[in-house]
Parts: C-alpha cells; structure tokens; sequence
C-alpha cells in the first residue's frame, strides 16, 4: 500500500498552471486539462478511504463536464480540486505514520478477545450463540463513539479521514439549495420530489438498477439486453431534421474490430437548430474518438442500436471508464415531470459524501452477527454499486433496516400493551368448561387443542391477551372461541362475540344457543334488526350482570350497550372490522381480553407486518372425516359440463349454488346481471327446479328468508353474489359454480369452495372463467391442487402482489422503499428475531439512543404516523 501510482506533485502543477492561464483548458502533450483532471481523478490511490474515493470520482465527473463550463464554475472546480488533492494527500501521508500503530491495536484487540481475563480489557465479543448485546458489551452500543462504528482494520485512519470529510462534507440537514454543485434552481427543482436536505437525498433509494457492467463486442449486442460497448467513432452528424424544423438529429456511427452501429439522438425544440449548438455536438464525438456507449439494445430500421445511450468520451480504447452512467451499475430513481435523471444522480453523488455525518444505529455486534454492511456502506452502494454482489449485500442491509424497525415498533406496542396489568384474571378450569368438554359430540383435533391451550394459558395472566386465530373455513374455531368464553363466565365475567354480517352473527347465535341451553347459561343476539323492545331488555340485562354473552355484528358497539363486567371479546372475521371498531368493543370493559379469529389466512411475511404485535395460533388441521372437494378449472365454453353436473347432484337430492361476481362499475347493473342471469336458470336451464336469488341489496329479512328456504331444500338452486362468502352452512349442498373465477383472488375463492364438503357426500366446486393470460390460468389452477388455506394465500401473494391478496385490508400495511413481502421473507425473520432480542434486552431501547431516535423517525414514515396511535 504505497501512494506511488498517484503523482500528487502532477497534479498539482497541472491545477496551478491551468488557474494562472485563465481556465482555458489547456492542451498538453497527451491530453486536454480537463481529461487529464478527469482521469487522474477517476484512479483514486487505493489507501483513501470509501468517502474520499466517491469524492474523487465526483470530482472526475467533473471535469468531464468542464468544457462546458463557463469562467466562474472552472475557476471554482479548480480551486475544489487543489482542497482535495491537498487533504487527500495528508491523509495518504498519515496513513504511512499510523501503518504501524493500527497493527499493534489489531493485536491487542485480538488478546483480549481471546478471553485472557484481564480486567481492563472487555471482551469486544460475547461467545454465546446470539448476537452479544450483553450489558457488558457497552462499549459497542454506545453509538455516540464514532470510534466503535469504524473497521477495525482502518480505525485510526478513517477516524483521521473522516474528521477531514466531516470538515468538508455538508451537514446530513444541509438544504440543498445552499449546496453550490446543486444551487437554487435545481434545489427547486428536486423539491419535487420531496428532497430538500442531503439526508433526503441519501435515503432517496433507486427503484432499480441497471447494469451496464458488461461490455460486449458489437456482433454480440442483443435486443433486449442493456450493455456497454467500446468503439471509435467513424462518423457524426449533426443536422435539423428535413421534415421538421423543430427536431434536430445526432447520428453517431461507432465501430469495433466486429461490426458497426449508428446511435441517434433526438432533440425537440428550436434552440437545438442553432448552428453553433450543432458544431459544438459534433465537436464531442470527432472520428477516430474512442467512445464507451451503454444502454438498452434495441431494433431500428438499420439494424441493432442502442436506445438514448449514455456516451463518454475515453483517451484510448484499454482506458478505465468512470461516469455515473456509463459502463457501470446504473441507478434508476422514481422520478416525477421535470425532473430529470441525471439531476437526481448528481444530487446523490454530491449528498454521498456528507454520509460520514451519519452514524450507525445498529450495534456492531448486531451487525456482525447477521452479516450486514455497515449503513454508510450500505447507502453508498445502493446508489452507486460497484459490482452486482456490492449491490446486493447493499440492498439486504436496507431492507433488514425496513424490517427491522417495523418489527421494533410492534414489539415496543405489544410491551407498552402488557404494562397495563389489570385484565381480569381468568380460571382456564372449572365446571363450565369441563362441562361443555363433555357435551361435545367429537374430539377435538390436536390443532384445535393446541390452541385452546394457548388461549387458556393466556387468559390465566392479568396482561391483557391479544391473539389471532387463524385457521381454515370448517377446521372448527367457534368451539375454541366457546372455550375462552366458558372461562370467562366460569370466572364471574361477561363475554362478548361480534361478527361482521348479520347472517354470519346469526349463525353464531342459533349454534352457541344450543349448546348454552344445556348449559343453562342465558345469551342473546343483538343486530342492527333487533326489535327495539328486546334491545331494551337486552341492555338491561347486560348492566346488571345478568346476561353472560351477548352476540352480535356492530350494534354491539353502540353506546346504549353497557357491561356490568365485560372480561372477554372475541372478534370473528377480524378483518372486516377497522381499528376503530375493534377498539370500541374493548373499551366496554377494562382492557378486557381479545381474542380475534380469521378464516383467510395470510401469507407469513403478511402476518408479521400487520399483525406483529399479536400473538398468532393457527389451526392448521380439519377435523377428521372431510372429504376433499373435486375442483376443476372450465373455460365458459364447457359451461354445459357444469350445468350436467348440476343436474345430476340436485336429481339426486343435492343442492347447489352458483356464484356471480361483481362485474360492473355500477352497482344496479350488477343486480341486473344477476337477475337475469338467475332467470334464465330458472326458465330455461333448471325449470324443473326451484331456483333463489341472494344479493347484497336485499334486506336482512329476505336474505334470511332466501337462505332458510335453500336450507330447508325448498330452492335447490341458489344464485347468488359473493354475499354468501360467510355464514351459509348448509351440509346437503354438494356443487359450487363460480362464474368469471378470475375476477376472485384465491384465498376468496378458497372461502368460496368451503360453502360445499360441509357433509358426508363427495362435493364438487367449478371455477368457470376465461383468464386472459396463462399466468392466470395457472393461478386458478392453484386451487384444483391445494385446499390448504396457507398455502393458497402464499400461492396467491406470489400471483397478484401483497397489495391485491389483503384487498381492504391492504390500508395497514406499510409503504415499504426496498423491501418486498414476496421475496424477503428470510430478512424479515432475521429481523422479526433480532427485534426480539433487543426487545428483550432493553425493551425501553435507553441503551440504543439512537436505534430509538431512528424508530421514531422511520416508524413515522414508515406508517404514515398513523400506527403509534
Ligand atoms: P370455522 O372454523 O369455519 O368457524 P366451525 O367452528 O363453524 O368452523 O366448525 C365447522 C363445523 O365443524 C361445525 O359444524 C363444528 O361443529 C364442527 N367441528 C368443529 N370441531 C370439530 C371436531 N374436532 N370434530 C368434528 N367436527 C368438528
Ligand atoms: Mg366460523
């Protein structure tokens, strides 16, 4: 490591005499000024550190552009050049003092790692398998030493480097508009997209990149792929278009020992006709030029070009190229009208240097645990990557940081929730669940006992339980639910069930009236179609303790509704309430315990984002005995093979139903569709049979009346739509025809195919649609294979994207820069774990100012703010 390969004293020289000469760029022997400046800057010495290379480069970029500078933005490129150089070359002579220094530091490190106890030396490391965020390891959470976030190998000199860059580098806060290589215009101008300081800059991610790391030769270019070639130029022009005064054209002609190609450039606009503009261009790229193009191939009429490539100007063909666009990893960032991508990519490389002003939140040791690139790293190279393994291990450090802060946040909710420690303490065994055991016509399954235990052990706790159930249509979670709530009132307290539809509250009632009239054990419904003279008594009832449970959909949060010593809610079909709902059920008791209960079951990565502060139990069996349901994929043109299936089941007794799906913009000609469609079944396909029709405009009152005339096998046919998704329990229908399936996301259609198989008899569900493409085709076929709910979620998620498989769910989940629910899921364990160590470490994080600092800070951008709340 010697700083031979850079001869300063050149450098120098060639700055000095260019400023005596009036910033002329000089021509020498070899090269202009400018390229020489260019070149030079574009080879750091090696023994700089990461910043002051990137500063390099910047400054290389530069002076590529110098020609085109005007007096002033020459004058003050030289005079940055010669600061540069100046304090670069300290450092690089520093770095030969402390050499030696930095050797000895390693080995004394390496000493008191190896655990010889003396005393004034910690231990850097603990050797117990988890990352060591042990209270002896302060010396690595104490992120206010910007020692402990520099390598080890470098420490002395980077600490040296970087107290030069943090002179030089503007503040993290620095408005942009105050940055001279940026200004007030363009300050204005990047506002647009919400970036005002160097910190917004830096954490302005790119959506992608493209690599033009490749070079190729030009008989190897391919359509379709993005490439660098390196070529002379042959010919160039520069022209006004004949057809149009307003158009100006570039045509270059590149060549290589393999073959030719012509690239064009358009400029719109008049100012681009004017002749000096054009001789300028020309100028750029004269023959014989060597030239490095990158850029995406494409067909044109003359054969293969490149698309609007970036163009750089070599010295020789062998020479290194070094430009923000050309013959690299390029960043691609979101933009917005008018504000260009160069813009943004020289906002970034200007902001890269100021990343020695921040600090790394996350502890050494964590990082190191789990492999993580150090943030500054990390964000240097999600923009400007030098190779693709640079920008990966970039990218996985980021999205760790999205995970992670996100899992924090839900994990410091769920502490803050268990503080309060004054939920009713429940007695998991007593009469009433022994008795309730005994009446049970079956066992349980393992799963749902498994849960049960969960749940029990749970409710034994004065910290108020907050758990999801998940668990497929049919595995049996209403006979869990009855447990906690026999628990609750076995213990002297009230229970609440909320359901989201009428239908399905219903359904809960007449199932749970059942079993607690053998209990003899009052509970009432209260619904949105409750008398007025029955609400009143059932509010009574509730006020005085005398009413154990009270089921019901919304109304149950209404004000009038009053418990005497509410211990329990559960909540079926969570999802189908909001926040707000959920919430104002709770306050009926005093930090009551929650129980909530979902027959969609969400991919993992899901479940963790939105739900990371529950505790989640699956019931992941079917009670024994179910038959698997025949599904088969139709195109409408196999319509009448349905149609004979459907006749032949009802000929047998069966039932069936037939589901429409939303298909309009409007809802009345939705209801039209579906009317017509239901009487064309009646008189021209099934006359023989008595058809219904169920849709959500009907009132409660008929919908009851169209659903208890199919379950008493009055209609033996029920058209309807997708109403029917929750709550209709009928075990004699055996064949479900769902229409336009494609329109249905899996897990809806999952849902769906559970209305059938409810009894003994081998049920059938046909999904007829025309999907338009194969892609789609194979995702219905999904469901001919699988009748495991998590894994169509999963299967779903991968098809249609997070957003699209939670539907209205999808407002809590959070906008995420980098990272993605399908493909990270292995990062988000990573960070759903170390969470939970800091967690339990130091759930107040006082030890980690500033991970709490940077919580704060993402968890509101993150989240829009609004899940703190
Ligand atoms: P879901 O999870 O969809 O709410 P339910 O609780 O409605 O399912 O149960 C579906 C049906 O299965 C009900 O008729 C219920 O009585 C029955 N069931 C529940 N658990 C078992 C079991 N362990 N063995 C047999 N049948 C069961
Ligand atoms: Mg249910």
């Amino acid at each position: 490591m010697t700083n031979d390969d850079i001869d300063w004293l050149r450098l120098q020289k060639a700055l000095a005499v260019e400023a005596e000469k009036g910033f002329v760029d000089l021509v020498g022997k070899q090269y202009r000024f400018s390229e020489f400046l260019c070149l030079s800057f574009g080879k750091p010495p090696a023994t700089l550190s990461v910043e002051e290379r990137r500063r390099w480069q910047e400054m290389a970029m530069q002076f590529a552009e110098y020609h085109q500078m005007t007096q002033e933005e020459r004058q003050s490129l030289v005079a940055a050049a010669r600061r540069c150089l100046h304090l670069s070359q300290q450092v690089s002579e520093q770095q030969h003092l402390y050499a030696l220094g930095d050797i000895e530091d390693k080995e004394t490190r390496r000493q008191g790692g190896q655990g010889s106890n003396s005393s004034h030396q910690p231990p850097a490391t603990s050797h117990s398998s988890d990352f060591p965020l042990s209270s002896t390891g302060v010396q690595m959470c104490a992120p206010t030493d910007s020692r402990i976030i520099q390598p080890k190998t470098s420490t002395l000199v980077s600490t040296k480097s970087s107290e030069i860059n943090q002179r030089l580098a503007p503040s993290l806060e620095q408005p942009l508009t105050r940055l001279p290589e940026i200004g007030a215009r363009r300050g204005e101008i990047l506002a647009k997209l919400g970036l005002y300081t160097v910190r917004d800059v830096l954490l302005y991610y790119p959506r992608d990149h493209i690599n033009y790391a490749r070079q190729v030769k030009i008989c190897d270019l391919e359509a379709g792929e993005t490439a660098t070639l390196v070529g002379t130029v042959k010919k160039c022009q520069c022209f006004t278009s004949p057809r149009n005064a307003k158009l100006s054209i570039l045509e270059i002609v590149l060549k290589d020992n393999t073959g030719q190609i012509r690239i064009n450039y358009f400029f719109a606009g008049g100012r681009y006709s004017h002749r000096g503009w054009q001789e300028q261009q020309k100028r750029k790229y004269p023959p014989g030029a060597v030239v490095a193009a990158s850029g995406l191939v494409k067909e044109s009429k003359y054969g293969l070009t490149l698309d609007k490539p970036a163009l750089e100007v070599l010295a020789h063909p062998g020479d290194t190229i070094d430009s923000l666009t050309v013959g690299r990893v390029v960043p691609i960032y979101p933009l917005t009208e008018g504000v260009g991508a160069d813009m943004v990519r020289k906002a970034v490389t200007t902001a890269l240097p100021s990343l020695v002003h921040l600090k790394d939140p996350l502890p050494k040791a964590l990082r190191d645990y789990y492999g993580f690139v150090e943030v500054r790293e990390a964000i240097a190279n999600i923009h400007f990557p030098a190779d693709t393994d640079a920008l990966e291990l970039a990218r996985r450090r980021l999205v760790f940081d999205e995970f992670f802060y996100l899992q924090l946040g839900l994990l410091q909710r769920q502490y803050k929730a268990r503080q309060i420690a004054n939920s009713a303490v429940l007695s998991p065994s007593g009469q009433l669940v022994e008795k309730f055991y005994q009446l049970l016509p079956f066992k349980l399954t393992g799963a749902q006992q498994r849960v049960i235990n969960d749940i029990l052990n749970d409710l034994k706790k004065s910290v108020p339980m907050n758990r999801l159930v998940q668990g497929d249509v049919g595995s049996g979670k209403t006979v869990v639910a009855v447990v906690a709530i026999l628990a609750a009132i076995q213990s002297g307290y009230q229970g609440a069930l909320m359901a989201p539809t009428e239908v399905l509250a219903e359904q809960h009632y007449r199932k749970l009236v059942g079993w607690f009239n053998l209990l003899h054990l009052p509970v009432e419904l209260l619904t949105g179609s409750t008398p007025a003279a029955k609400r009143r008594q059932i509010h009574a009832q509730l006020e005085t303790g005398e009413l154990p449970l009270l089921v019901g959909t919304h109304a149950l949060i209404q004000d009038k509704v009053i418990f005497q010593r509410l211990g329990l809610v559960v909540i079926d079909e969570q999802h189908r309430f909001g926040v707000g709902q959920r919430a104002r059920l709770q306050q009926k008791g005093e930090s009551p315990h929650v129980l909530t209960m979902t027959a969609t079951p969400i991919p993992r990565t899901l479940a963790l984002t939105l739900h990371g502060d529950l505790d989640v139990s699956q019931i992941d069996e079917l009670p024994p005995g179910r038959q698997k349901i025949h599904t088969t994929v139709l195109s409408s043109k196999e319509r009448s093979h349905a149609y004979e299936l459907i006749l032949r089941e009802v000929a047998q007794g069966r039932q069936a139903y037939i589901v429409l799906p939303l298909v309009e913009e409007s809802e009345k000609l939705d209801l039209k569709a579906a009317v017509d469609e239901f009487q064309k079944l009646q008189e021209s396909i099934f006359p023989q049979f008595q058809v219904g029709l169920l849709h959500g405009r009907m009132s409660s009152a008929d919908k009851d009346e169209v659903i208890n005339l199919f379950r008493d096998n009055q209609t033996q046919i029920l058209v309807s739509t997708t109403v029917i998704e929750v709550g209709v329990d009928v075990p004699n229908a055996t064949v479900m025809l769902i229409e336009n399936a494609e329109r249905f996301g899996l897990s809806q259609l999952h849902q769906l195919r559970g209305r059938v198989g409810r009894g003994a008899a081998q049920s059938f569900c046909l999904l007829m649609g025309n999907p338009k493409n194969e892609t789609a085709r194979q995702r219905l076929k999904v469901l001919e294979e699988s009748q495991d709910g998590f894994f169509i979620a999963e299967a779903d998620m991968r098809f249609r994207g997070p957003g699209e498989v939670l539907g209205m769910r999808q407002a809590g989940l959070p906008d995420f820069t980098l990272a993605s629910l399908i493909d990270d899921q292995a990062v988000l364990e990573i960070a759903r774990e170390a969470a939970e160590k800091v967690m339990e470490k130091d759930p107040t994080l006082q030890r980690w100012s500033l991970m709490q600092a940077e919580l704060t800070y993402r968890y509101q951008k993150l989240m829009g703010g609004t899940i703190l709340t």
